[in-house]
Order: structure tokens, then sequence, then C-alpha cells
């Protein structure tokens, strides 16, 4: 029997496997479906991981490497290529998983991570008109082309959706040789990092079309053409405001979703916001034992964060099979004004100092992050400059404030009005 299973070998998995190890388990697993680990950073062959983390500009497989490279150094065992099709939640967890190696295994484990990543959404899920001509990729499976099997996926390029994936792939393009002719953003604001915008759409004059959207897309058999449409503050199209772009690519860059079919059939209890698991402040899901972080949880834009958020659940994962008690009663932090979810969802007393991450539902300048508890009392503010959807935010909670907040806590956004 596993004292710790890890479901995902990307930089969530790698980093809650070697902190468990740090804290002392000694009988850990990671089951990864590819075939290397690293996950999704192995494609991203361009700069900007690890600033938070490392202090230094690393790109994505450098990020992985030393993660790997920190798995190489202990006895944390791995089984690439293995696809895990079930869990089953008990005393032990079962992990259902497949192998070539293997073939098909039923492992029992005292704890388990979840660190499954996410997926992008493609065509089907915004219901793109028009024909259904080739030429059209997420952006994210246009990177794997481009960066890990050598394919030139198109010479004419317009991105739909200004998520950092999207910028990202505008800027490789472009430094392959092809014309990014535009990218598109249905919403007012961009949901990408500021600097990705100034890095990858500013700095190579490629226009960003904020309050517009995709309304035909003509081609029988390679793309030929794409309509984009201004749109209304309902987010409708805007008869008359047409422009028509002759590209071959179309790149999808319209959000992601956590990989969380597994948590689902264990009848892990979700949020419907992050579409991940319910968390307490140490990751631990509300089945005891089982823990998630990474993008399985709900979608970072830093990978250092990840790093972060995986180490706690890695070291919680650890204190459980140490035999650990947690504490019973929890505070339940919900989002208010402003903002679109909180990851915890759940807050122990006794805890210590807590870490909230969350993302906010519209731009904000001058404003404050506002902790009320149930008597509508703030227990704690936090100034800010600027807020945006796309940048991930984060508080820490003093564990004392926590201790004294009379029932759940809500967490909202009150904007100051500048002099
Ligand atoms: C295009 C792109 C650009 C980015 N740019 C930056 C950047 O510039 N700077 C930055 O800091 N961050 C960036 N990020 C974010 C960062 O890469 C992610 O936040 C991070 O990789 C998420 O880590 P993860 O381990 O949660 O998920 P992943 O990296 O997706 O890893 C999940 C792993 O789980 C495995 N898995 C899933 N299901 C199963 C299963 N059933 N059985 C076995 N294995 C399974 C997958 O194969 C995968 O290896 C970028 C992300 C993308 C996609």
């Amino acid at each position: 029997m596993y004292e710790l299973i890890v479901i995902g070998g990307g930089p969530a998995g790698l980093a809650a496997a070697r902190e468990a190890w740090d804290q002392g388990l000694r009988k850990v697993l990671i089951l990864e479906r590819d075939q290397e680990l690293g996950g999704i950073l192995n494609q991203c062959i361009h700069n900007g991981f690890g600033l938070h983390h490392f202090h230094e500009e690393l790109t994505g497989p450098e990020y992985a490497a030393r993660f790997i490279q920190q798995i190489q150094d202990t006895d944390v065992e791995v089984q690439l290529d293995t696809m895990v099709l079930q869990l089953l939640p008990g005393a032990p967890h079962q992990v259902h998983c497949v192998s070539a190696q293997h073939g098909y295994q039923i492992l029992e484990t005292k704890a388990v991570v979840l660190a499954m990543g996410c997926r992008e959404r493609a065509r089907g899920a915004i219901a793109l008109p028009g024909e259904r001509p080739a030429g059209i990729f997420t952006a994210g499976a246009a990177q794997r082309y481009l960066n890990m099997e050598g394919y030139m996926v198109g010479r004419r390029v317009v991105i739909l959706g200004s998520g950092d994936i999207g910028l990202i792939m505008a800027r490789r393009m472009t430094l392959e040789g092809a014309r990014v002719l535009a990218c598109v953003e249905l919403m007012p604001y961009s949901s990408g990092l500021t600097r990705n915008i100034v890095q990858c759409l500013e700095d190579y004059h490629i226009p960003l079309y904020l309050s517009h959207t995709v309304t035909d897309i003509r081609g029988h058999n390679r793309l030929e053409q794409v309509v984009v449409s201004q749109v209304d503050e309902h987010r409708r199209p805007i008869p008359g405001t047409e422009l028509v772009f002759d590209c071959d690519t179309l790149l999808l860059s319209v959000g992601l979703i956590p990989e969380n079919e597994l948590t689902r059939q264990a009848d892990i209890p979700m949020d419907g916001r992050t579409h991940g698991a319910v968390v307490f402040e140490n990751m631990e899901t509300q089945v005891p034992g089982i823990f998630a972080c990474g993008n399985v949880l709900h979608v970072h834009d830093l990978v250092d964060y990840v790093t972060a958020e995986s180490q706690r659940a890695g070291a919680a994962a650890a204190r459980y099979v140490q035999g650990e008690q947690a504490a019973h009663e929890a505070l339940p932090l919900t989002h208010g004004s402003g903002v679109s979810y909180t990851v915890p969802q759940r807050i122990r007393r006794g805890s210590g100092k807590v870490q909230v991450l969350f993302r906010v539902g519209r731009v904000f300048g001058t404003s404050r992050i506002v902790v009320k508890d149930d008597t509508g009392t703030p227990i704690a503010q936090f100034p800010r400059s600027h807020m945006a959807p796309g940048e991930m935010e984060q508080i820490t909670l003093p564990g004392v404030l926590l201790d004294r907040a009379a029932g759940g806590l809500t967490l909202s956004i009150e904007e100051v009005e500048e002099t």
C-alpha cells in the first residue's frame, strides 16, 4: 500500500510529491499518462517562468526540469504512460489505472493528490458559426504542433480570445514567419496578463480588437476567411461592423477547463465557479485524505503559484498520513461583490495564517479587498490600485483574525473614490 499517490506529473504533481517526501513520506507514487514528466510546461518553450519561485526567468521546460531533478533525487516512484481511470475513495483509497507496462492495476493508498491540470475549450464549447474547414486549432494544440512536433500550422492567422495561450501563440507564430492579423476578444478587457499583452501583441504591432467576436467562418477544405464583428454591452454582434480577414488559420484561446472527470466520479464536492473541488485551507477536498492542487483545482496564470499551492497540498497530505487530525470547525469563505471565486472555500479554525487566491469579475481601479464575517464586521482589508480578471489575486489572512471571526467569511471588492 502506498502512503500517497499523486495523479498527474505536471508542476503541481511534482511539487506536491517532493514536499510530501521532504515531510517524511517514503511510499509515494506519481502516475502520469504522458511519456514524460513536466505537464504542459514541456510545450511552453517561451521564458517567463520562475520569477517568483526561483527569482530568475526560465523557459517552461527549464522550470519543469528543476522539479523533475528534485523527484529524481528521491525514491519517489514514477509510472509514465499510465492513465488513471478511476478513483474510489475509502479506507484505503483505490486508484485504478492502466499502462502497457503494468496492464490494469488497482493501487491502494492512504492519501491522494489530484494534480491532473486542465484542458482547452474547443470550438464546440463556444458554438462558433460558419463552415467547418481545416485550419481551426486550439492555441495549445497549435503550440504543441509547433514547439514539440515541428509543424507550422498556418501562415495568415487570426486569434480568437486574448487569454495567455493565445497571446503567447501570437508572438510564437510571428517569430516563425506567420502574419498574425488580429487578436479578437469578446470582452471589453483582455483575460491575459498585462505583460503578455505588451510583450506578445504590442511589441509585434498585432492589433487587439476588444468587444469583438468571430461571426462567420468561410472556407470549404481549408479556412479562407474569418468575419469579425463588434459586440454590444450584451455581447451581441452589431450589424454593419463586420471586418473580413483573409486567413488560413484561426487559433482559439477561449478558456481552460480543469480535468475533473475523476474528481466528479469520486463524488468529491465541486465548486461550480472554479470547476474544481471545494477545498479547505490545506488543499484537502471534502473527502478526507484526498487533496487537489494546480490547474485541476482552479486555472492559474503563473506556474510559481501552482508550485506554492502544491507544496501546501503535499505537506498537508504528509501530515494526514502521519495521523495529524485536522480541526473540525470550518468557516465557509464565499465570494462577495466583484469576486468570481475564492480558493480555499473553507477555512478551519486554528490553522494559522491562510493564503487566499481569487479572481475579480471585472477590471477595478483604486479599490480595497474587504473580508467580513457573518456580522458584517470587516476582519481584514487590503488596498489595490488595479485588478483585472486575467490576473489572479492573493491575500494572506492572519490566523489570529480568523480565530476571532464570527461565523462565515465573505470576500468582496469595494471601489474607493479618488479625491
Ligand atoms: C500555453 C501556456 C502558456 C503558459 N505560460 C506561462 C508563463 O509564461 N509563465 C507561467 O508562470 N505560467 C505559464 N503557464 C501556466 C503553467 O504552465 C500552468 O499553470 C501549469 O503548467 C499547471 O500545472 P499543473 O501541474 O496543474 O497542470 P499540467 O501542467 O497540465 O499537468 C497535469 C498533468 O496531469 C496529467 N494527467 C491528467 N489526467 C491524468 C490521468 N487521468 N492520469 C494520469 N495523468 C494525468 C497530464 O498528462 C499532465 O502531465 C502557461 C500555460 C500554458 C498552457
